[in-house]
């Protein structure tokens, strides 16, 4: 009875001076209406107490139930935030996603009327935060480097974790980080009475986080209470196709063009996996919907095929049938649906002629803010809202007045594969439990209807419950520089809500300290400060960093492309297809199919020779050299054709540059003239090598030593013929994640019949190469090899006086 009391419960028997510092609030009338619907303000009560008496709450709702708008507003009404109250700090509100910190600061603001100044946001480069502001919105990645600063966050009062269901890896870094700062200010709040505790609010739209809530070293205080907002959602009926079509796109398409058609009125969202789909589809409709538009007063219509590839009797106006045809016959109820669709009728479901205008607005992160917000203005009168949205629209954002929702079933996710340690954007299934979140879109303020362009048995087959939390999807060595600049020296005993491997951590570690960001005391350093500046992998990020020497810094931003890229050439193993492809410029009627492949593989070789040119033994600089070449070319695909390269893999490289370029430029404008492009002239000799040391210096743990110049291990091929045969043996033991792995897995490493080191003569390959990743082989075709051959790709040459120069750290 001596110890003093919890703060908590301090807290909790000061309830009148609570009241006391209250806050007035006067919202204009259409928000105190609108509120009232919201289930979340049904529970302000028992949200409000929970968050007195726990120093961790959990509240789960669906979207658009009103978490993020109302909980950072009771809180506000309740004192926190204020000078005078209680509680000063602000309130801090976390979200994975620019846009949504924009715009969500944006509506709590409007939402709070007279007061609004008091809430404002602050992203990379941005920010409306004042001396005034109580309410702050954030992106995550924001917060991660106040703690940097601040270890103890004693600006806020309160920190609210939004959109936790999506597990970003900036999501769980702060659940695992900010849990400890909760118990480290109520230590310091017992100590010293003028530091007040913090309350850490954590909120999800789905139960995606529950797996983590009952671990004790997470959450020391026992398990948090978990509040759930019941969702007011109507039904939507799910309709799956019966065929799923790969160019989901063109699917979308015909079904937004027949669904605009035969729908009642009603808002479209149309969920697409990335920018450049979303502004071809938005051009598309507009001028197909745009001349649907203007020539439908009754008339039939033709739209000449070459122009909407729909079959023509679709277009026939005046024949709109009754039923969304090929929609309905295998409409499925799925859980989101209280009702049965019924089989007939779900399209029609009042004698309201359909919208006769479209409003097509697009919503991806890379769009300006003022767009963004646009979806949330009610659209022209009489005409149909259609967002194509990735899945920024899933969660985070609430657009108004969407009753049919069309779900392509993909996502653009960063992929990663510890293996082989490549990264990359790739489109991908979605989850079983984010396919529910985009149809409930359509269920907000009526019954809605969901299409989803792909087919239940797909849906069965190949959706995942869950997606992976990112943690566990990229890169180790990215999460522990996150963790070394909040000053967190030993990573492996941080509560992650799902912990990467030891080993792996331990590595990453290792890594850090080769490139320079981490000291041997496992502390962050000014090198590794700047490195986790750049939303890029470590190794990439130490590239752009020492990359401007010799003039050299475009060229190592199209380098980083090139590594980060996988398949920018066609393999030649493909290049029996192609002839078919390109019948009409290797083949006639007196040249034998033979002879046509045997032209074409000598084209082939050539277009490599000419990339490799400059530097004969970089499979690196062979892609850099074809970037550039590609931002030569006028005729992007015919080049594309004629090189052998993949348009699709070059236009993301392309587009990768130019992030890349706009992130060195706000890194440092003096790096990078204002109107650089990959336009480039050859680099120099100085500037091969000094390129080659770059990629050296990324990849300093990926060196592989030619076996024969150091100890040959038994069971290694002896004289091989061909390089691809050469063994070589990795400085570093390759990481092997499960021991099923080590019988699989050769010691040796062998060069990839890809690379520009695969037709050298055996004597003449180098005795060091760095490589970027490696590739599990399929089981080896030479004799008596009976292991599957790990192979290593895009490799790069270095000389012993190169990595002697990176021990020295020059
Ligand atoms: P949650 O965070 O639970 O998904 P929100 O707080 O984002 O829910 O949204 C609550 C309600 O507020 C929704 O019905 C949504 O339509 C509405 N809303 C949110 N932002 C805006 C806005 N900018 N304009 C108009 N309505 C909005
Ligand atoms: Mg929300």
């Amino acid at each position: 009875e001596q110890d003093p009391l919890p703060p908590e419960l301090e807290i909790r028997s000061s309830a009148p001076e609570r009241k006391a510092f209250s806050v007035k609030v006067e919202r204009p009338l259409d928000v105190q209406e609108g509120r009232l619907g919201l289930p979340v303000v049904g529970e302000e009560q028992k949200i409000m107490e929970a968050i007195y008496n726990n120093p961790t709450v959990v509240i789960w709702g669906a979207t658009g139930s009103g978490k993020t708008t109302q909980v950072p507003q009771f809180l506000y009404e309740a004192g926190f935030g204020s000078p005078e109250s209680l509680n000063p700090g602000m309130i801090g509100v976390t979200q994975p996603r620019r846009v949504a910190a924009v715009s969500m600061a944006k509506r709590v603001g409007d939402e709070l009327g007279g007061v609004g100044e008091r809430v404002s946001y602050q992203i990379r480069f941005d920010s409306s935060v004042s001396s005034k502001t109580a309410i702050k919105f954030m992106t995550d990645g924001i917060l991660i480097r106040e703690i940097a600063n601040d270890f103890a966050l004693l600006k806020y009062s309160v920190i609210i974790i939004d959109e936790a269901h999506e597990r970003s890896a900036n999501t769980d870094i702060l659940i695992g980080m900010v849990s400890r700062i909760v118990d480290l200010r109520a230590t310091m709040s017992r100590e010293d009475e003028k530091i007040k505790p913090l309350k850490l609010v954590i909120m999800s739209a789905t139960l995606r986080i529950t797996d983590f809530l009952e671990n004790p070293n997470l959450f020391r205080n026992g398990t948090p209470p978990l509040i759930q907002a019941e969702g007011r959602q109507y039904p939507v009926t799910t309709h799956f196709v019966r065929r799923t079509r790969r160019d989901y796109t063109e699917e979308a398409f015909e079904k937004v063009c027949k669904g605009h058609r035969k729908l009642p009125p009603g808002g479209m969202l149309v969920f697409l996996t990335g920018q450049n789909e979303i502004t071809a589809l938005a051009k598309r409709l507009n001028e197909t919907l745009a001349n649907f538009q203007s020539q439908s007063n009754g008339h039939k219509v033709r739209i000449s095929a070459s122009e909407a590839p729909l079959e023509t009797e679709d277009l026939e106006l005046g024949n709109i049938a009754p039923g969304f045809d090929d929609f309905e016959d295998d409409a499925e109820s799925d859980g989101d649906s209280s009702s049965r669709g019924d089989d007939r009728d779900f399209d029609v479901e009042d004698s309201t002629p359909a919208s006769s205008t479209v409003h097509i607005l697009p919503l991806y992160s890379q769009l300006q803010t003022k767009d963004q917000l646009r979806v949330f203005e009610p659209p022209p009168e009489n005409s149909r809202l259609i967002v194509l949205a990735t899945n920024v629209a899933e969660t985070s954002l609430t657009i108004p007045g969407i009753r049919y929702v069309f779900d392509c079933g993909r996502a653009k996710e960063k992929k990663y594969d510890r293996m082989t340690g490549v990264q990359n954007f790739d489109v991908g299934w979605i989850s079983k439990a984010s396919a529910s979140q985009r149809a409930g879109r359509a269920g907000r303020t009526g019954p809605g209807h969901c299409y989803r362009l792909y087919s239940s048995a797909v849906y069965e087959r190949d959706f995942e419950e869950y997606a992976e939390p990112e943690i566990l999807r990229m890169p180790v060595e990215g999460v522990v520089l996150q963790l070394k600049s909040m000053d967190l020296q030993h990573v492996v005993n941080f509560p992650f809500p799902t912990p990467p491997d030891r080993q792996s951590l331990a590595k990453a570690e290792k890594l850090l300290i080769y490139l320079g960001a981490v000291s041997n005391e496992g502390k962050i350093t000014s090198v590794g400060r700047e490195i986790s500046n750049y939303p890029l992998s470590p190794r990439f990020s130490k590239m752009l960093m020492i990359g401007h020497q010799h003039g050299c810094m475009p060229y190592t931003i199209a380098l980083v492309a090139s590594l980060a890229s996988l398949d920018l050439f066609i393999p030649k193993n493909q290049l029996d297809l192609s002839v078919n492809v390109q019948s009409e410029v290797y083949t006639n009627e007196d040249r034998s199919a033979d002879e046509a492949r045997s032209q074409l593989k000598s084209h082939y070789n050539h277009a490599h020779h000419l990339f490799s040119r400059h530097s004969p033994t970089s499979d690196a600089l062979k892609g850099l050299t074809a970037l550039c070449a590609y931002a030569y070319a006028p005729l992007r695909e015919a080049f594309c054709k004629d090189m052998f390269l993949s348009p699709k893999a070059l236009s993301e490289a392309s587009n990768l540059c130019s992030q890349l370029m706009s992130i060195v430029r706000s890194n440092n404008p003096t790096l990078l003239a204002p109107n650089v492009s990959l336009k480039l002239p050859s680099p120099s000799k100085t500037q091969v090598a000094a390129l080659q040391q770059f990629t050296a210096a990324a990849f300093i743990d990926q060196i592989a030593i030619l076996a024969s110049a150091s100890v040959s291990p038994p069971d290694l091929p002896r004289n091989p013929t061909r390089a691809i045969d050469v063994p070589y043996l990795p400085l570093f033991p390759i990481n092997v994640k499960r021991r099923a792995d080590i019988d699989m897995i050769d010691i040796a490493v062998f060069v990839h019949p890809s690379s520009v080191l695969a037709h050298l003569a055996t004597k003449d390959l180098p005795t060091y190469i760095i490589y970027s990743h490696l590739q599990r082989g399929t089981p080896a075709t030479i004799e008596g090899a009976k292991k599957p051959r790990t192979r290593m790709h895009a490799l790069t040459a270095v000389t012993a006086m190169q990595i002697a120069g990176l021990a020295k750290g020059t």
